[in-house]
């Protein structure tokens, strides 16, 4: 346990890019090897605008680091937080300060940006996407990327996280995010078996139908209860499914970098289908 404490307390730049950049590529390897979805769209074009925007909220991340730093050294010296009030061993702040940082970094503001139609208008460029793979796990706004970091400061302060659980919550989440956007043809039995703690593929892919009220499911990152827990979890056979959003399912606006960029500035489209629910 000491261990992990003192690698995450001072992981190198380099490994954490070792781990985003490691992650990308085993999943998009093994999604490869074994695909959900078998082909239909170009793998290199689509690759190029995600790892576009990967790189966009790395850059965000990157200078905005300081201010999660300074935020984990406050709580610290001025106690706040729920791991700064409880003295708890190791092993239990690692998984409660997991299981906080994932409910509001991650869970709480995808819900949120789902409901607050400016955070959408960010957040839909992540939705735009036709075709999910791992690729897609960081297609995000910068906007969006800010908001998320806000976020996360957010949860240092309420969780009291210390630096080294924010740096493996943040090589955890990213890994997630990767793991549950590939297209990866998972056994059922295995993923049911997975999905009682970790957001797997089969429950992520619903949250990426293009329409209402799928697109409102399964907002988790890394643990699958809080869906369960406050009652957005569905599940659906996801070959029934058909990514996208249906605000924009014109692909010259959502493969085109430059339009991605301007989205968030350029209105609200209300969604088509809001007034006719669809089952699958
Ligand atoms: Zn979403």
């Amino acid at each position: 346990m000491e261990f992990i404490t003192a690698y995450f307390s001072s992981i190198p730049t380099a490994h954490r890019s070792a781990i985003l950049i490691g992650g990308l590529a085993f999943f998009f390897l093994l999604e490869n090897l074994a695909p959900f979805f078998k082909g239909g769209y170009n793998k290199w074009k689509h690759s190029g605008i995600n790892i576009f925007f990967t790189f966009t909220t790395v850059l965000v991340n990157f200078f905005m680091a300081f201010i999660l730093y300074y935020a984990t050294m406050w709580v610290s010296s001025h106690h706040i937080g729920v791991l700064q009030m409880i003295e708890l061993p190791i092993v239990a702040q690692l998984l409660i300060g997991l299981m906080l940082m994932d409910l509001i970094s991650a869970y709480t503001a995808h819900w949120i940006e789902h409901k607050v139609t400016w955070m959408w208008q960010f957040h839909v460029i992540h939705h735009t996407d036709q075709n999910i793979d791992t690729t897609s796990a960081n297609r995000h706004h910068p906007g969006e990327s800010v908001i998320r970091f806000l976020f996360t400061v957010l949860a240092v302060v309420v969780t009291g996280a210390p630096i080294w659980l924010v740096f493996l919550y943040q090589s955890l989440s990213a890994l997630l995010s990767q793991f549950n956007h590939s297209n990866l043809n998972i056994p059922i039995w295995l993923d049911n078996l997975l999905k009682l703690v970790i957001c797997t593929p089969h429950m992520h892919r619903v949250h990426h139908h293009y329409r209402q009220p799928y697109s409102d499911s399964n907002y988790g990152n890394i643990f699958s209860f809080w869906d369960r827990l406050f009652g957005t979890y569905v599940a659906v056979d996801n070959n029934k499914l058909v990514y996208g959003v249906d605000t924009y399912m014109n692909t010259e606006e959502s493969e085109s970098i430059g339009y991605l960029l301007k989205m968030p500035f350029a209105g609200y489209r209300k969604p088509l289908h809001y007034d006719k629910e669809e089952t699958l």
